[in-house]
């Protein structure tokens, strides 16, 4: 069978603004056919950017996008069957809630009565919006209006739907619920969704594959699970996971790994050493989860606790070792007292390697 023809596919795509502004570097990006692919970056890496190049409200500087194989540039943005949702839902205030569905039909002219009003009830179901209909958006919820929002998106039933930080302007319940319901949507409508969020927390509980960018340049692609537990360089290792991986820089001494400001060794297999002993000095970075605190063991090395921290679902100790800070995932609300010396041992098949000055990931 002859490979799917990619939904999005972006080619060597620059962007630069007036002012010296490279926005975006030399991106090439697949996005297949009903792939729902989360675009992640701090604020200011190029996120955005994409996006609107994607929706045609800008063009690319160099290189090429193709839609559904092709050509953009000599697609209209109206004629590339998108719909775009961003953070601040533009709804007219003086319309209803139902009001503002049909006039996202009614711009196109294309639709009949009938066909209008069967696509609203479609988009009214999916979305529960129902008991919402004859509010004004100044009666709505953050939440609702994102929803109405979504629902305007929706009933043009376009081929591909993108959505710039949608969700940035909710509070953490109310995010989390549209999480889910795009997920939900997602899986029903089997349309390409890309979304574009600074927050590594929704890209990871949502997207099929997360691309990670950071100025302007991709960083890595792959699913939430790659990422987590392979990422390719210091970047995305540190900007992947809550809280963040521990990094500090180490070098080799006779007595194994030395880490420089705990000032202490970590003893490692032949192995390990016959590997990367090649290397003077490098990066170590350690998942919080992967210290263990435990009696006096013979590689351990001796912390004291500075912060204790009980999330309910777990518990973080704040861990200094000399001029290291340290923290570390514990079961929820294990016990220590603050300034209580502990031992943390570590499996060196559980740390990361990364060159000291390009960041890149040895294993
Ligand atoms: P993100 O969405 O990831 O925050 P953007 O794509 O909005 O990033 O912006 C990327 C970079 O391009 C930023 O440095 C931003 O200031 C700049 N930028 C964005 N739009 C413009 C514009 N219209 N003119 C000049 N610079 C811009
Ligand atoms: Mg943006």
């Amino acid at each position: 069978m002859a490979e799917a023809k990619s939904a999005i596919e972006l080619s060597h795509v620059s962007k630069a603004y007036p002012g010296d502004v490279d926005a975006v570097d030399n991106v090439s990006l697949s996005i297949r056919e009903g792939e729902f692919v989360v675009l992640v970056g701090p604020s200011g890496c190029g996120k955005s950017s994409i996006l609107r190049m994607i929706a045609g409200l800008e063009s690319p500087s160099e290189g090429e996008l193709l839609l559904h194989g092709e050509d953009a540039s000599k697609l209209e943005p109206k004629d590339r069957d998108i719909a775009m949702v961003f953070q601040t839902h533009a709804l007219y205030p003086h319309m209803t809630v139902r009001e503002n569905l049909e006039f996202a039909l009614r711009i196109k002219g294309a639709y009949s009565a009938t066909e209008i009003k069967e696509r609203i009830r479609e988009a009214v179901d999916i979305l529960d919006l129902a008991p919402l209909l004859d509010r004004k958006p100044k009666h709505l919820s953050g939440g609702q209006r994102q929803r109405v929002a979504l629902g305007r998106a929706l009933v043009r039933k376009p081929k591909i739907f993108l959505f710039d930080e949608p969700l940035s302007g909710l509070d953490a319940k109310m995010k989390n619920q549209m999480c889910v319901e795009l997920g939900r949507l997602h899986s029903r409508l089997q349309a390409t969704m890309v979304l574009v969020t600074h927050d590594q927390n929704e890209a990871m509980t949502m997207g099929d594959r997360i691309v990670c960018l950071s100025n302007g340049k991709i960083q890595q692609v792959g699913t939430p699970m790659e990422l987590y537990e392979h990422p390719a360089n210091e970047f995305v290792a540190s900007f992947i996971g809550v809280p963040p991986m521990n990094i500090f820089a180490a070098q080799w001494t006779r007595d194994g790994l030395y880490f420089e400001k705990a000032g202490v060794p970590f003893a490692v297999s032949e192995e390990f050493a016959s590997r990367y002993r090649s290397i003077p000095r490098m990066l170590v970075g350690v998942r919080p989860e992967f210290f263990t605190i435990s009696a006096a063991a013979p590689n351990a090395f001796v912390a004291t606790v500075e912060v204790l921290e009980h999330l309910g679902y777990e518990s973080l100790v704040y861990a200094q070792c000399n001029n290291l800070s340290l923290v570390v995932r514990v079961p929820p609300f294990e016990n220590f007292d603050v300034g209580e010396k502990i031992y943390l041992s570590l499996d060196e098949k559980n740390i990361h390697l990364f060159d000291i000055s390009t960041g890149a990931s040895f294993r």
